[in-house]
Parts: C-alpha cells; sequence; structure tokens
C-alpha cells in the first residue's frame, strides 16, 4: 500500500516538521507517526493511507462500528453523546441566529448529529467517506448521506450553515476542502468548523493514549494557531471563536479508559469531572463561527 509522506506543511508551507509522538490505531493496529510544524503548530499524520485505502482503517461492519450498549461504560458515553448532539444543535440555532434553514455536515459520521438538525426542523444533507458508518446512518435515521467525494460535486452557495465537527483534519486535501466548504454557504450564511486541540493540556497528559489523535482517518490535527492562519489563507472573518467543556469531559473520559486496561468508571469519571472544571490554559475542543470577510 503506497501512503501520502508530508515533507511541507499545508497550512504555512513551513518544512520545520518534527516528530511530536508514535499512535497505535485501535481498528487496524497500526502504528502511526504524528508530527508536529514548528512554525504554525499544525500536527500531521505521516505515511497515511491514499483515499481509495483508507476502507481498511475503517470499522469493517456495523456490529465493530456500533453496537448496543451492554455495560455501564457504553451506556454512559451513549447517556454523554445524546446530550452533546442536543448541545450542538442549541450551538448551531445560536450561532447561525436561525431556527431552521438548510444545513450541511461534512464527515457525519453516523448520523446523530444531523439527524437532532433534522428532528429540530433544519434541512439537512450530510457526507461521509465511511461507507458503514453512511449506511448505518440512512438506514437508522432514513438519512440520505452521499460520499464523501459527493462535496465537491454540490453547487455554491447552496447552504445557510455548514458544519464540520472534528472531520476537517480528515481531508486529503484540508485546502481545497475549506475552499469548497467556503464556496457552500450563501451570502449571510455561516461556516463552523470544530476540532480538538492537538496543543491542550489534555492532549499533553495523554500523549499517545488521547482519544482525539484517531489517526490514520485524521490525517490533519489543528491548533488554534494553526487553524486561524489557515483561515485568514481563505479569507474568512472569525465571528466566535468558543470552546467546549461538555466535549473535553467525554474525550477525557475515553482517554482515561484508553489508558487504562481495566476501563474502570470511579477513577476516570472524577479525573474527567476534575479536567472539565479546571481552568485550562490549552482547552480541549474548539468550535470556530466563520464568514466570508466581503470582498
Ligand atoms: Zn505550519
Amino acid at each position: 500500500m503506497t501512503t501520502i509522506r508530508i515533507d511541507s506543511c499545508p497550512i504555512c508551507n513551513g518544512r520545520h516538521l518534527i516528530h511530536k509522538l508514535s499512535y497505535t490505531d485501535s481498528i487496524s493496529n497500526k502504528t502511526f507517526e504524528i508530527l508536529q510544524c514548528n512554525d504554525c503548530g499544525l500536527h500531521i499524520t505521516q505515511h497515511t493511507p491514499r483515499l481509495n485505502d483508507m476502507g481498511a482503517f475503517y470499522p469493517s461492519s456495523e456490529a465493530a462500528c456500533y453496537q448496543p450498549a451492554r455495560c455501564f461504560n457504553d451506556k454512559l458515553l451513549d447517556f454523554l453523546l445524546g446530550k452533546w448532539y442536543k448541545k450542538q444543535v442549541k450551538i448551531v440555532c445560536r450561532e447561525s441566529q436561525r431556527y431552521s434553514g438548510v444545513l450541511l455536515e461534512m464527515g457525519c459520521k453516523m448520523g446523530y448529529f444531523a439527524n437532532a438538525m433534522r428532528n429540530s426542523g433544519w434541512i439537512t444533507h450530510a457526507v461521509e467517506y465511511d461507507t458503514t458508518a453512511r449506511e448505518y446512518a440512512n438506514k437508522r435515521f432514513m438519512l440520505q448521506i452521499e460520499e464523501g467525494g459527493k462535496l465537491f460535486n454540490i453547487n455554491p452557495r447552496s447552504y445557510n450553515v455548514v458544519v464540520a465537527w472534528d472531520s476537517l483534519g480528515e481531508a486529503v486535501d484540508i485546502n481545497r476542502t475549506l475552499e469548497k466548504l467556503t464556496q457552500l454557504i450563501v451570502k449571510d450564511g455561516v461556516l463552523m468548523i470544530a476540532f480538538h486541540n492537538a496543543q491542550s493540556d489534555n492532549a499533553t497528559h495523554y500523549g499517545s493514549w488521547w482519544s482525539g489523535w484517531k489517526a490514520p482517518r485524521k490525517r490533519w490535527h489543528l491548533t488554534p494557531q494553526a487553524f486561524e492562519t489557515l483561515a485568514e489563507k481563505h479569507n474568512l472573518e472569525i465571528v466566535c471563536r468558543q470552546h467546549s467543556a461538555q466535549r473535553a469531559f467525554i474525550t477525557t473520559l475515553t482517554s482515561e479508559w484508553n489508558q487504562s486496561s481495566a476501563k474502570g468508571i470511579i477513577k476516570p469519571l472524577l479525573r474527567s469531572i476534575a479536567q472539565a472544571f479546571k481552568k485550562q490554559q490549552n482547552p480541549t475542543y474548539y468550535i470556530y463561527t466563520l464568514k466570508n470577510k466581503p470582498q
């Protein structure tokens, strides 16, 4: 399998890429090197598979993709994620200042957020590369999610809101993808990009066990500095920058479970609560609201 070797940063074109850590993917059991751009802070998965080979790095069956919660940990995670999807709907309504409209989600995974948006009155479209997750979402929620590459066939100025929840980092070409996303919003529309901060206190604390890496599916790991450089390059105005303690809580809990083979509940929960309430210098999960700058 030929892989993609990165020698320069796609955001700032810098060539000072240094080794950050090695990360072992729990689906393929393969280890990937994470690099850091010394110039803008972007983190990069080295030697990622080409798009056509990525299928081997997604769950191979629906059973591997999602199983009904059996143990307490699974039930707790389902509960927390259920709350998070509702919160995401509120964030989108507040940031777009709309209670209905036409929305596109890039990288919708199993469709929970897209379904929540549709249930709250939005016309919702979505694209997703992971075939198993896409088929699951279409079957379970009767959504019509398109294959990820179809993003580039959508007509410009089609949406009031375009969102990418931690999925911009999965794009093969991050510049081309962001350029396309910016073209898809109507004149007064908003683009919302969220990501796990690769330079967060949380990422530093958990290192290779951090659940925000998700390599090799995630090729690019953003930081506020890297993302703001990218937004400037694409003529985007940052309307709002916020972080989510709720999402950080889930990331801490799953990182704790990654780190501990025992997958206990009390200690990880206490640590996650402590992290969520601690004032963080470098928060875990950022949500940006952006608009096209007037030409
Ligand atoms: Zn860079």
